[in-house]
């Protein structure tokens, strides 16, 4: 231990190995500070490397280079129309720090994004329909030596506890992590610590000096970033703040996000908001109880525990949790033989004899006898089912208005997204509401400055990602938006550690 009783001095210690966390850990680094990350588990990345990463910063050169017309202006209208300006100074800095950012990230030789079409999620002013967020490139493994290995792989290999495809680049989330760790390791200034749990937050004189994290003491002289996620893999903690859904169904690697760094943090004296919400999906329950990401519906449809339809089911993912969240389940998708296995994007993929052996997935010959086996009445089931396929005759979704948005028919290839379920047998998937993460915990200003209950901000003290209270409040505003803002926050954080 040194003479001040620390184990080791930084002058930035980031807590989380998630996307904001990458990004600010890379802006310290990079501007010539001593930068620590630390991580819980044995592997970065978090849900980030799970995901798509889709990045939702507008108005910036990837747009630019894609020609796609994107502005601060459009995306300041579009966030106005569907948050009000509540959060104006948060919405503010964001686009104000879109630009900048990637311009300061695609300046690092190992990260390079391209613009990919995924709309908006909702039909307001500013809206682009083929959308605004861009995603890193793949990533050859081999670019990462060893340090592949510490990246962690997609969600399928990693549940089943295997490492990444030998034959694959790294895609998506691991692009984004495994690019981000190039860049911190190429520093010369980032040291990468697996293992090494955040558990407190050490006060000196009224201001966040350190942090303990496995079993250590660590300075950090110019601030601590807390980005080490939610509280989503915490059943005690979703119940006490009332999040629907539940821990074994939220899309975090299993026992990560535990709300740590949010209940240090409030320790210190920090306050918290909008707790009891998320970034929701429909989930399909696998045989092992967890859930698999369920998106981009081409066919079927979903019913209540009444075995009626109660949403249109090609809403984006978050606003048909919300209505899951609303209604009464258990909650199946039912669909035929014409979609040939699940209609629909899951992550992980399902393997149709699995769900089917586990029970997860039931089949008939009849609605009928597809009801009784889920404990519905067949002549309700039925019922729907047959107005469901009048819809898909008339092209029209009289009660949901499912394909009236462009958003329904990304996903579908120009085909309509209404379509007959009549081809036996008839498949009925539980559904569950899951997340991609809880998205309340520590109230921050516009710089990532964590706020006490005077509002005031705690000196040294820094928070980003699903770790902070998200500006887009109950609302998920398009394809992005989780990492986007992650990383633009702790980019301002760190901004404010060097001033
Ligand atoms: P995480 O990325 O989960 O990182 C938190 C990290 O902190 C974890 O590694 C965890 O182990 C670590 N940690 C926890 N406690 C501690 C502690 N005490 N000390 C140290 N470390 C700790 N969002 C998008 O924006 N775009 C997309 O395209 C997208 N696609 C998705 C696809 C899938 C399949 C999924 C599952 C999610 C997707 N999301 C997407 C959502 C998004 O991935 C997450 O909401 C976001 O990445 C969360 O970032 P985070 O940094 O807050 O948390």
């Amino acid at each position: 231990m040194g003479k001040a009783g620390w184990d080791d001095e930084y002058d930035a210690v980031v807590a989380g190995s998630g996307a904001g966390a990458m990004a600010g850990a890379l802006t310290a680094a990079s501007n010539g500070l001593r930068t620590a990350v630390l991580e819980k588990t044995a592997l970065l990345g978090g849900t980030s490397a799970y995901s798509g990463s889709a990045i939702w910063l507008p108005g910036t050169q990837v747009q630019e280079r894609a020609g796609i017309g994107d502005s601060s202006e459009g995306a300041r209208t579009y966030l106005r129309a569907l948050l009000g300006d509540g959060s104006a100074a948060h919405r503010e800095a964001f686009l104000a720090t879109a630009p900048e950012l990637v311009e300061f990230l695609e300046k690092d030789p190992a990260i390079e994004f391209e613009w990919r079409p995924f709309p908006d999620y909702f039909a307001a002013p500013g809206r682009l329909d083929l959308g605004r967020s861009f995603v890193p490139l793949d990533l050859p493994a081999e670019r990462l030596g060893e340090l592949a290995g510490l990246v962690r792989p997609p969600v399928d290999r990693d549940r089943a506890g295997r490492g990444h495809s030998a034959s694959k680049p790294m895609m998506q989330g691991r692009a984004l992590i495994g690019r981000l760790l190039l860049a911190i390791t190429a520093t010369g200034n980032g040291a990468v610590r697996t293992e090494t749990p955040l558990t407190d937050l050490i006060v000196e004189d009224g201001r966040v000096a350190g942090v303990e994290a496995g079993g250590l003491r660590l300075r950090a002289k110019r601030g601590v970033l807390l980005a080490a996620g939610g509280f989503e893999s915490s059943a005690a903690l979703r119940s006490e703040r009332g999040v629907p859904g539940g821990a074994a169904w939220t899309m975090a690697p299993a026992g990560a996000n535990t709300g740590d760094a949010i209940a240090a943090a409030v320790r210190a004296g920090a306050s918290t908001g909008l707790l009891d919400q998320a970034w929701f999906c429909p989930g399909s329950l696998m045989p092992d109880g967890r859930a698999a990401f369920t998106l981009g519906f081409r066919g079927g449809l979903i019913v209540d525990g009444s075995g009626r339809r109660f949403a249109n089911e090609s809403l984006p993912y978050d606003q048909m949790g919300r209505r899951m969240a609303a209604a009464e389940g258990p909650f199946h998708l039912i669909f035929d033989a014409r979609s040939r296995g699940l209609p629909a994007i899951s992550v992980p993929p399902l393997m149709p004899d699995e769900q089917l052996a586990s029970g997860a997935w039931v089949e008939a010959a009849t609605l009928p006898e597809l009801a009784a086996r889920i404990g519905l009445p067949g002549d309700v089931l039925a019922g729907t089912v047959a107005r469901f396929n009048g819809f898909a005759g008339k092209g029209t979704d009289e009660d949901f208005h499912r394909g009236e948005d462009p958003y329904d028919l990304y996903f579908t290839g120009g085909e309509p997204a209404v379509v007959a379920v009549d081809e036996p047998p008839y498949v009925a998937a539980k559904i569950v509401l899951s997340d991609l993460g809880t998205k309340g915990g520590l109230r921050t200003d516009p710089d990532g400055r964590v706020l006490d209950g005077a509002d005031r901000p705690i000196a040294g003290l820094y928070a980003a990602g699903n770790t902070s209270a998200s500006f887009t409040g109950p609302v998920y505003p398009g394809p992005g938006i989780p990492i986007g803002s992650a990383m633009a926050f702790a980019y301002r954080a760190v901004q404010d550690m060097r001033r």
